[in-house]
């Protein structure tokens, strides 16, 4: 690539910038000053600006345990954004890997990969999303029975086309339920509690496909995923 733009992908300089900063002779490539901001460099050449050497960011890919009250945007709106969360140069260019309501807490996924995204969230791929519920009512017996029921067969949502896709619903206690979805509608799991006649009170994403929310991240901290985690998607 361009030297003038290998500067701007390394650094918070603009174009314009990247041009004054080879003018003032504060850049070398391979140990020698350059000022040419059109000379092409690659990832093995040496880039130094004011003798910093200067690294291209790859793709990246990370897990977080998202905290409650922290939105899934890129935008800064009435809450913290989960970039707000993470600690990386060139924080701006990652994305959340689908979303989780401001009020649930669990696994998100951020990239900037947008081709890795696209195999995480594309519904063809049915990937499954695991959520804990804890519920207001109390959920046993045959009203259990007809909830596990309606949930594999599709529940029809107020404003959607179609039904949900099946769902699979296990109860670990009267009032904690774990769902199993491949698919994301606004506020899924909470519309489909009330739509029979139940109340989410709390609601925890536990894993995405394969991947499980790492135990050892506490609320607010993230980790890179492992090469093997990626090649998962
Ligand atoms: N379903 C919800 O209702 N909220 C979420 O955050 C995710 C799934």
């Amino acid at each position: 690539m361009r030297l003038d733009r290998f500067l701007c992908e390394t650094t918070d300089l603009t174009r314009s910038l990247a041009k004054k900063a080879l003018h003032r002779e504060e850049v070398s490539v391979d140990g020698e000053t350059v000022k040419n901001p059109a000379i092409q460099v690659g990832e093995a050449s040496r880039v130094h600006w004011l003798g910093q050497p200067l690294e291209l960011v790859g793709l990246r890919y990370l897990m977080m345990h998202k905290p409650l009250g922290v939105e899934c945007t890129r935008r800064p709106g009435l809450y913290p954004t989960v970039l707000e969360l993470i600690d990386l140069p060139k924080v701006e260019r990652l994305h959340p890997v689908g979303r989780l309501d401001v009020d649930t807490s669990g696994l998100v996924l951020l990239t900037d990969d947008g081709q890795w995204t696209h195999r995480v969230t594309s519904p063809k791929a049915k990937c499954a999303k695991v959520y804990v519920a804890a519920l207001a009512e109390a959920l046993e017996g045959d009203a259990a029975e007809r909830a596990i029921e309606a949930f594999a067969k599709g529940i029809q949502l107020d404003g959607e086309d179609a039904p949900t896709r099946p769902a699979e619903l296990t109860l670990v206690s009267a009032h904690e339920a774990r769902l199993s979805l491949t698919e994301g509608k606004y506020h899924q799991v909470r519309r489909m509690f009330a739509a029979i006649g139940n109340h989410v009170e709390s609601l925890h994403r536990e894993s995405i496909g394969p991947l499980k929310l790492d135990p050892d991240l506490e609320p607010g901290e993230c980790r890179m995923l492992r090469d093997a985690e990626v090649a998962l998607f």
